[in-house]
């Protein structure tokens, strides 16, 4: 459980990149994650103790940079958001009272879609707030650099309002490869 677990410690935040989801985006770190996939992209991430705290002056600089009207939106990757939920459904909140949805949220989790189903109140809390997510561990074996947003063939670009509302998981409907 987060609570549990997440310090509330933020990896890096990198405002205006375009590898982290759709356009252009403002990418949140957050700091530590259980999985310890064997060749893990941010190993050093794993650590709940990494990095720095997550502050309101960093949360206003992202709502700021996210203002610019060329990015498309947020993205939050880890260390493993689920296990963050605090900082991050207050990120998120923020940007729903902020632009609505006329930006989107990104997620990357290590949980697997079917695994968040049966998973505690603050990670469904903060699923109900992602627009797509990207799920699944990140397994060496099935490794493929061609695939669009994903490490290895496993994961799952996923439409989070379609797959919650259909009780199925929907897959991002601009998918490529
Ligand atoms: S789930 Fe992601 S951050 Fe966590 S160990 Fe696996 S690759 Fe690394």
């Amino acid at each position: 459980m987060a609570k549990d677990l997440s310090l509330q410690y933020v990896a890096d935040y990198k405002a205006f990149n375009f590898v982290d989801g759709e356009g252009v985006r403002c990418s949140l770190y957050v700091s530590g994650c259980l999985f310890h996939c064997p060749g893990c992209y941010n190993v050093a991430a794993q650590n709940f103790h990494y990095g720095q705290p997550y502050t309101q002056a960093l949360e206003d600089q992202i709502i700021e940079d996210m203002r610019k009207p060329y990015v498309q939106g947020l993205t939050l990757l880890g260390g493993e958001p689920f296990l963050n939920t605090q900082v991050c459904i207050k990120l998120c909140q923020r940007v729903r009272k902020e632009f609505g949805h006329d930006k989107d949220i990104w997620s990357w989790t290590g949980y697997k879609w079917e695994e968040l189903m049966q998973e505690s109140y603050d990670k469904l809390k903060l699923l109900s707030l992602i627009d797509i997510l990207v799920d699944g561990r990140f397994l060496e074996d099935k490794k493929d650099l061609t695939l669009q947003f994903r490490g290895s063939s496993n994961q799952r670009i996923i439409e989070v309002p379609e797959s919650l509302q259909q009780n199925k998981v929907v897959i991002w409907d601009r998918l490529v490869h």
